[in-house]
């Protein structure tokens, strides 16, 4: 393995939307069984890497700077020292981090950070660790973070993590509206574990084991988003309306302004308003905004982690 001399290098990554998202049993371990579909939108996380003795990072982009951590509890920067220790990389980097999708909103901006800084690492120290190396780093650092690497719509099962490319035709065009707080993860579905004792006896445990159901696959491969707007789906939807009662009200404004429908993404609380198109999307942003909202126009799929 030789260590090249690049200067810098500067990765882009996507955020993400969950277009579909069943939740399962809890495993021993505390997590929960998933099966998701990812779809990588055009809202992008930048991170330049540039050589430097030891690890640092800086972050820019977020309203609070205290939401984000800049030490070894920061993703990118695990995912740095992760590929330096797997290389026996004897020197350090200087991470920037440029922020754009929102902090704790469910879109998967640590994740795609992480990704974002392995590949950067990797060009910058010339590791030229191929990518099912890098993959498998990936997975290690988080459920989201190998979906982050691969980009465009995929399937995940196991917690998440486990990988298979879906077939998408086309472009879907989507409203996100965003918050200014951010909702935890483990507060969403500890909220869901509590949701469902309350069921209790008159349901059934949650599987173990789930699937993507067939009909979101095939609306996916049509292309035709009046379809995948049927499919859209998420268990995890009334936990974060439960803990942020307001993103109920977020949904039907944005169905009332023209969506085909509405989703909380992954935890929330961003809401992803599916369109029949961009003109559609523009007339749904236009209307959102005279309600007071601050709406983005975005579309997917999109490529996972790439230098730039
Ligand atoms: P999840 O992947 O769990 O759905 P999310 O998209 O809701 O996460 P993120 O912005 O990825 O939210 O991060 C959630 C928390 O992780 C933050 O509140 C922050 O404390 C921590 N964190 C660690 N690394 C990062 C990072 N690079 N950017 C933002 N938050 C980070």
């Amino acid at each position: 393995m030789s260590f090249a001399a690049n200067e810098s290098v500067h990765v882009r990554a996507p955020g993400k939307i969950n277009v579909y998202l069943g939740v399962g049993g809890r495993h021993d371990d505390g997590y929960h069984a998933l099966a998701t579909v990812f779809q990588a939108v055009s809202l992008y996380e930048d991170v330049i890497a540039r050589h430097a003795d030891g690890f640092s990072l800086t972050v820019s982009g977020v309203e609070d700077p205290d939401a984000v951590p800049l030490d070894d509890r920061n993703l990118a920067m695990r995912a740095a020292k992760l590929l330096a220790a797997a290389a026996e990389y004897p020197g350090g980097v200087a991470l920037e981090i440029r922020k754009s999708v929102p902090v704790a909103g469910g879109m998967g901006g640590g994740s795609a950070d992480a990704a974002a800084a392995l590949v950067a690492c990797d060009a910058l120290w010339g590791t030229g660790f191929p990518q099912a190396r890098l993959h498998d780093l990936a997975s290690r650092l988080g459920a989201d973070v190998p979906f982050a690497l691969h980009g465009g719509t995929a399937v995940g099962t196991g917690r998440g993590d486990q990988l298979n490319p879906a077939l998408a035709r086309g472009r879907f065009d989507w409203v996100l509206v965003m918050s200014e707080q951010g909702l935890s993860t483990p507060v969403v579905y500890g909220r869901l574990d509590a949701l469902r004792d309350e069921e209790g006896a008159l349901a059934d445990d949650p599987p173990l084991s789930l699937d993507v159901p067939i009909p979101v696959l095939q609306a996916l491969r049509s292309g035709d988003p009046e379809l995948l707007a049927e499919s859209l789906h998420n268990d995890l939807q009334a936990a974060a309306v439960f803990e942020r009662p307001d993103l109920a009200e977020t949904l039907r404004l944005g169905i009332r302004a023209g969506a085909l429908h509405g989703i909380v993404s992954g935890s929330g609380p961003t809401v992803a308003l599916l369109c029949s198109g961009p003109e559609s999307a523009q007339e749904v942003q236009s209307v959102l905004r005279e309600s007071g909202l601050d709406p983005l126009h975005v579309h997917g799929p999109v490529p996972g982690a790439r230098i730039i």
